[in-house]
């Protein structure tokens, strides 16, 4: 079984060097964090995740939480874990001082998310729910909400969870039914949430919910749901917490993967119903979830980039340690661990090259993210906040569906023995399916991507980027190394694809939005394989530069990452244009009898 290590060297680079730190800092917001500050973060992150979180990972896999009487008892360890993590300060890494975060940036916080991710996904769900609370509440709860709830959620002594999905209304909430039923100063709550995540725990003292309802007499549809704010322990003036609510946990769900995180079923009004607070105005509750699903959607493309580095690293040590084969040509002599085998490589690299491709483009995404939100020149907030919008579909589809193929290799790299649970390789895969699923399914995001990303905005947002990958080319024109010349070749040609499907897109949308339907996905691939394949080769032009000083084998081995990429990942654009481009007929041809 291999120990977590978190990748920092890479991790480093992209946030200094590729996405560029010193932007990040040099905005006022952002002016106390200083480079030896985010090197001491993320070396004591890296020890936390290796020494506190990964040994828990296959206990959390082995023994999953117990409902016991309405109480969810969690795995051994974990709630020792999670005081742990509390203590040391981690959940309020990007909170808001005043209520005792530490107001660090995204481009910070979020390779620290990743090492909690790769050392133990089902544990660190429940912080990101947190923190995706916090966002919410951030930015819509009163001041009376924000002065009871958010100093908690922010150190973590109370945790937070989303509460959308019901037996009906899955990707489709507006066939949300729990009702909210006004009372004086509080909404009293009556309805089944399913599937919530950490929705009951022993972990912290107090849980509040954030829950989707609909008021009496409000419209059909998406317009007639609010947002309430629903505690587990009601919390008095002083802050000290009072009776237990109306809301209990009725079962808990056997999965598939992330076996250590409760997924509930809640029951909410049993008696009287469970008090809730309404969060800004009646009826637009959906809008204001968007900002924690937006917050949360970054957070789940960031657990497939996480898992994959995590299945990279256990399938590396086995390749270098599994000994089978001669190497091809050797009829006698010693035989060899599989690293020796050309086709084992080729996956190894696979798995490398396609994990730091996704890394680098969600970091892009929490460096527009801190732009959008610190930016002292307006226009530039506004520009980055449609690159943060643009990309979420594509970090959230694209890096969860990688996540899982990475994962599938990792199995593959380990023969028969990825297969049995003992090797560990089948937890990260089991764990990674669930990624494309919840905070809205690859198709669910694909459809955001080509509607209100490109379809509604004819394009302008995606043709700014491709303009931007247009110009890297005359850069990568005067250098003079054949890998990095290889990869611009490669980039080139998918760019060029990308745009003409980009445009089909455009032109096709306002007509025949099913036609576009039909070829979303294979769009939001597109966009992940040529987005990747645009940062991997920046990151060559980067690190060709540096080949002469200090670190000269990273740089090197991560032209010869970028060249792969180039060579074994951009060719899958040309496949995805042609789909996109002439792939809709024959979906909108079938009829259900032809399945
Ligand atoms: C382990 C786990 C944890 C979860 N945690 C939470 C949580 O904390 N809080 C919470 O509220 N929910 C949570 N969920 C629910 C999760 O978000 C939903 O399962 C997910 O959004 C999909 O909804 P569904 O399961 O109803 O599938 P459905 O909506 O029934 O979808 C089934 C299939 O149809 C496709 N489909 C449906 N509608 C469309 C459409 N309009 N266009 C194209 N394709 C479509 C989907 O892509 C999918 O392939 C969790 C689920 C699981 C399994």
């Amino acid at each position: 079984m291999s120990t977590y290590a978190a990748p920092l060297r890479d991790m480093q680079f992209v946030i200094k060097e590729l996405v560029g730190l010193a932007d990040i800092t040099a905005m006022p917001a952002c002016a106390e964090v200083s480079e030896d500050l985010v090197d001491a973060v993320l070396a004591e992150a890296a020890k936390f995740a290796a020494g506190i979180l990964d040994p828990l990972n296959r206990v959390g896999d082995k023994q999953a939480p117990k409902l016991v009487d309405s109480t969810v008892i969690t795995s051994p360890g974990f709630s020792q874990a999670y005081r742990q993590f509390v203590e040391a300060g981690w959940n309020g890494l990007s909170g808001e001082p005043e209520y005792g975060g530490q107001n660090l940036p995204h481009v910070v916080s979020m390779p620290v998310a990743e090492m909690w991710n790769s050392a133990n996904l089902a544990f660190s769900l429940c912080p990101m729910l947190t923190s995706g609370v916090l966002q919410a509440m951030k930015l819509k709860g009163s001041p009376a909400q924000k002065h009871r709830f958010l100093r908690k959620l922010t150190t973590g002594q109370w945790s937070g969870t989303m509460n959308l999905t019901e037996p009906q209304a899955g990707s489709d909430l507006s066939a949300v039914r729990t009702r909210a039923v006004p009372q004086g100063d509080h909404y009293r709550l009556h309805g089944t949430k399913i599937f919530i995540t950490w929705g009951e725990h022993d972990m912290a003292e107090n849980i509040i919910h954030l829950v989707l309802a609909r008021t009496p007499n409000a419209p059909e549809g998406v317009k007639g749901i609010s947002l309430f704010i629903v505690p587990k322990f009601l919390v008095r003036e002083d802050g000290s917490l009072g009776e237990r609510n109306d809301v209990k946990c009725v079962s808990i769900e056997h999965k598939m993967g992330i076996h250590g995180s409760p997924t509930c079923v809640l029951q909410y009004g049993d008696g009287p119903g469970a008090v809730g607070f309404l969060v800004g105005e009646e009826n637009r509750g959906l809008e204001y979830m968007f900002i924690m699903m937006n917050h949360a959607r970054l957070g789940v493309g960031l657990e497939g980039v996480a898992l994959a580095e995590r299945a990279y690293q256990h399938a590396l040590e086995y390749a270098k340690t599994r000994v089978q084969g001669r190497a091809i040509g050797q009829k006698s002599g010693d035989r060899v661990t599989i690293i020796h085998h050309p086709d084992v490589k080729r996956m190894l690299m696979m798995m490398k090259a396609q994990t730091e491709a996704m890394r680098a483009l969600a970091y892009t995404a929490s460096a527009a993210l801190d732009k959008a939100a610190h930016h002292p020149d307006d226009t530039e907030r506004r520009k980055n906040q449609a690159v943060v919008d643009f990309l979420i579909p594509i970090v959230k589809g694209w890096c969860t569906e990688q996540g899982v193929e990475v994962a599938s290799t990792g199995v593959q790299i380990h023969g028969g023995m990825g297969f049995i649970e003992e090797t560990g390789a089948a937890q990260y895969l089991r764990d990674a399916r669930i990624t494309t699923i919840y905070e809205g399914t690859t198709g669910i995001q694909a459809s955001d991507l080509v509607g209100r990303k490109v379809g509604f905005e004819k394009g302008a947002t995606a043709f700014a980027i491709i303009e931007v990958m247009r110009k890297l080319d005359g850069k990568l024109a005067v250098v003079k190394n054949g890998d990095v010349a290889a990869a611009r070749d490669h980039l080139r040609r998918a760019v060029d694809g990308l745009t003409t499907a980009t445009q089909w897109v455009v032109d096709t949308f306002p007509a025949n939005p099913q036609a576009v339907a039909a070829v979303s996905v294979p769009f939001l691939k597109l966009w992940g394989v040529v987005g990747g394949g645009w940062l991997m080769a920046r990151a060559a032009l980067l690190a060709n530069s540096k080949l002469a000083g200090a670190d000269a084998d990273f740089y090197r081995t991560k032209i010869a990452t970028a060249r792969f990429y180039a060579e074994h990942v951009l060719p899958q654009a040309a496949g995805l244009v042609r789909a996109v481009t002439g792939g809709s007929s024959s979906v909108l041809a079938l009829g259900e009898d032809q399945f």
